[in-house]
């Protein structure tokens, strides 16, 4: 668990908006490159490593990018105002410190919060929206900020940290979907060392957050028989969550999703996890998730149907700088997948 703890780390302190996910997909190559048959990245920029031949074709899953923002004017004061890429939650946004990525490296920044002295009782009772919030860097005008390098383009993230916390749980932004980088990277380390008997695509897909988009055309370049998708999933066990919600916990085990906004996994399909997390010998807890797509949405409909389920690795706080993850779910979900590797290959 601490090779997977330090590329956790190294993962989530790098930054990858939507459509810039590049510093990511350097490190997964170097970390899979020596494993690989092939490693390629599409047009769309997704970074497809072949591990493996005969046997069936198994697509791995987990993408990328990050929620962030992009810088979409910048006023005659220096504020700059941006647009989501990916759900970002104003709420959450207030008061938090930002990094903006200008052409000249990366500047420190916050979303400033009006202070309540000159908040009105209106504005007081609502949260506000996207639109009304603006990232403070220092600059005083336009000119200014441009000459440090930042542009409409420009793309801001939450600025890195990682920390352990109190037993196996650590804190870091963007784990969705790091985690899943990792699950799928060691995953397919291990396919190549063991010689899994299927042709395994680990795809790292780009632009998940803005609506599955490197999912839709990485499919095609697969054509996959079978597809895991690796996702940072929801934690719904934190206080205030109604009990009949809370299918979700930190601790239990990989979460095996049965559908969401964007699938219903196929039953068949969904029993083959299950039967691997039972001989793997570790925990699952089923999830539906109401509000949520993920890849898979995407790759189950590719061709005639891929036959698709998502194993998730269940994060608090998603779409916020600090998520809050257990690392005993992180090694729940890998030794699942492995598993669930083996498995498919016995049923070829
Ligand atoms: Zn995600």
């Amino acid at each position: 668990m601490e090779e997977a703890l330090r590329l956790l780390e190294k993962l989530s302190t790098s930054y990858a908006p939507p459509g810039g996910e590049d510093a990511v997909a350097e490190i997964i190559k170097g970390f899979l490159e020596e494993y690989a048959g092939s490693v390629e990245r599409d047009v769309m920029g997704n970074l497809i490593v072949r591990i493996g031949s005969g046997g069936p074709r198994v697509m791995l899953a987990a993408h990328m990018d990050e929620v962030a923002m992009m810088v979409s004017w910048i006023d005659e004061e220096g504020y700059l105002s941006f647009a989501p890429l990916g759900g970002l939650d104003a709420r959450v946004l207030v008061g938090q410190r930002v990094v903006v990525h200008s052409e000249r490296g990366p500047l420190e920044g916050c979303i400033g919060a009006k202070p309540p002295h000159i908040t009105t009782q209106e504005e007081a009772k609502r949260a506000p929206e996207l639109k009304e919030l603006h990232i403070d860097i220092g600059a005083s005008s336009r000119e200014e900020a441009e000459a440090a390098g930042v542009k409409v383009g420009s793309y801001a993230t939450f600025p890195a940290h990682f920390a352990r916390l109190l037993g196996t749980r650590v804190m870091g932004k963007a784990f969705d979907d790091r985690v899943g980088c990792v699950v799928a990277a060691l995953v397919a380390r291990a396919a190549a060392a063991e010689e899994v008997g299927v042709e395994l695509h680990a795809v790292f897909t780009v632009q998940e957050e803005v609506g599955l988009r490197g999912a839709a055309t990485a499919v095609n370049s697969v054509n996959p028989e079978y597809a895991i998708v690796l996702e940072g999933t929801v934690a719904a066990d934190t206080p205030g969550v109604p009990e009949q919600s809370r299918i979700t916990r930190l601790g239990r085990g990989a979460a095996l999703r049965l559908m969401d906004s964007s699938m219903i996994t196929n039953r068949r399909f969904y029993s083959l996890l299950v039967r691997a997390a039972e001989r793997a010998g570790v925990g699952y807890q089923s999830q539906i998730v109401f509000g949520s797509a993920t890849d898979a949405g995407r790759i189950h409909l590719h061709g005639r149907g891929v036959a698709t389920g998502v194993v998730g690795v269940p994060c608090r706080y998603l779409h916020s700088p600090h998520l809050v993850l257990d690392l005993r779910d992180l090694e729940a979900a890998y030794k699942l997948t492995l598993e669930a590797l083996r498995l498919i290959s016995q049923q070829a």
